[in-house]
């Protein structure tokens, strides 16, 4: 057979795929991604027969497999099946998307919501559709990949500037906002390697002066920050509505799949009648639906969660830097990362410690800057403090740190 001229199988990414595993052959760390466990996801898994304390999963809130999420979603399968088979333009609206929709707008304080099949596809097909190449979008060097792939999809300019630095941004505002016509800065409510989170009422005044839109992403900081889980306008006390456009997520705290945005009723009347995105792709399952809306629910009705999830984040940062671990800018908010600066150790770290009972993932390369891998760890409202004592001491066994008694449990 003669050798096809094009073929798939001499795509970059397999020789790139192929380069790294003869580098985790040669240096004998087995892969440490897709690893098999069993059932929900949540602070306890199950693999190969044992449990392990798991930190690989976004279940801030602990509500992944909460009985009352399960039933609403099981409801909602047997009154609207498991599709709803069309675009909702076309025919695919049901009262359970109206309800979750309104439901995240009073959790946002702003005039409306429409939700996407993924939040992933929800900021690629939002800043897609809003910006186009005259426009300029600036963003946090962290932002995460769909936001670059929105910003690709738009055509509009993109400028990273340096994380957390709004001073740098105020400076590349002042040079480049007079050459576009719409300029959008782009941050996230909680950067998902890192765990800081940014100064939303400096971001506010910047965007005034500049005659910018402001976006942000809050995957990982609703139902983490404020008092009521409510986000980064709650933890800094600012009128949501200042905010022009927020994205969100419902697989993570929401216990579900989907993404939102939420923001003025002239936005999301546009984005419901022209994002692509939106507009040619299926409604919500209702089942994801259902799940999300009960989420909210019980967020409302069980704050304590967020102040559980608080305490323990607390517990496991401020243990971190009692031993002297490296937390880089983490601030105790659910995502708490430690840093090795190696891919290599972090890789053999993290399966070391699923070997000692413990689930963590290491973050590399392309994730984080090259040098910057860590061990990162979320935390749930689920999570004790015993749990996380006891997460340390395998880990400090491999950092070969001395344990002594440092705190005592939860601050
Ligand atoms: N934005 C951010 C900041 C994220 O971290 C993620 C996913 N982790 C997404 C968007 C995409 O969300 P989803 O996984 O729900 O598609």
């Amino acid at each position: 057979m003669t050798k096809r001229a094009h073929s798939l199988s001499d795509h970059r990414g397999l020789r790139d795929l192929a380069l790294l595993r003869q580098v985790g052959r040669l240096m004998r760390i087995d892969d440490p991604f897709f690893r098999l466990s069993e059932g929900v996801n949540a602070n306890l898994v199950q693999k190969d027969g044992s449990t392990l304390i798991n930190f690989s999963s976004y279940n801030y809130l602990g509500l992944a497999g909460d009985p009352r999420v399960d039933a609403a979603a099981k409801q909602a399968i047997d009154e609207y099946g498991t599709t709803v088979s069309a675009s909702r333009l076309v025919s695919g609206e049901r009262r359970i998307h109206q309800q979750l929709e309104t439901a995240l707008a009073r959790a946002y304080g702003v005039d409306a919501a429409l939700t996407f099949v993924s939040g992933h596809a929800t900021n690629v097909s939002m800043l897609g559709y809003l910006f186009g190449p005259k426009d300029l979008i600036i963003h946090d060097w962290f932002a995460h990949n769909s936001i670059f792939e929105g910003i690709r999809l738009s055509g509009a300019t993109r400028l990273p500037f340096p994380h957390q630095d709004l001073e740098a941004l105020d400076a590349m505002l002042t040079k480049h906002r007079h050459k576009h016509d719409n300029v959008l800065i782009v941050v996230e409510g909680l950067y998902s390697m890192d765990g800081d989170l940014p100064d939303l009422p400096a971001l506010l005044e910047i965007k005034k002066r500049h005659d910018a839109f402001l976006m942000v992403d809050e995957a990982h900081s609703f139902g983490v920050l404020g008092k009521t889980g409510h986000g980064l306008a709650e933890h800094h006390q600012v009128d949501p509505r200042e905010v022009d456009i927020w994205m969100g997520t419902l697989s993570k705290s929401l216990a579900s799949c989907g993404g939102y945005i939420a923001g003025s009723t002239d936005l999301i009347d546009n984005l419901k009648h022209w994002c692509p995105g939106f507009l040619y792709s299926v409604g919500l399952p209702p089942a994801n639906a259902a799940a999300a809306l009960a989420a909210l629910d019980i967020l409302d009705r069980e704050p304590e969660r967020v102040q559980r999830l608080r305490q323990v984040s607390r517990h496991m940062l401020e243990t971190a830097r009692a031993y002297g671990l490296d937390t880089a800018t983490a601030m105790g908010h659910a995502i708490i990362p430690i840093m090795l600066y190696d891919d290599a150790k972090a890789a053999r770290f993290s399966n070391a410690m699923v070997q000692r009972g413990v689930n963590v993932l290491p973050v590399i390369y392309p994730a984080v800057p090259a040098k910057k891998s860590r061990l990162r760890f979320f935390l749930s409202a689920d999570h004790t403090p015993e749990m996380i004592d006891q997460s340390f001491e395998p880990l400090l066994e491999l950092l070969k740190i001395k344990k002594q008694p440092v705190l005592s449990s939860a601050a």
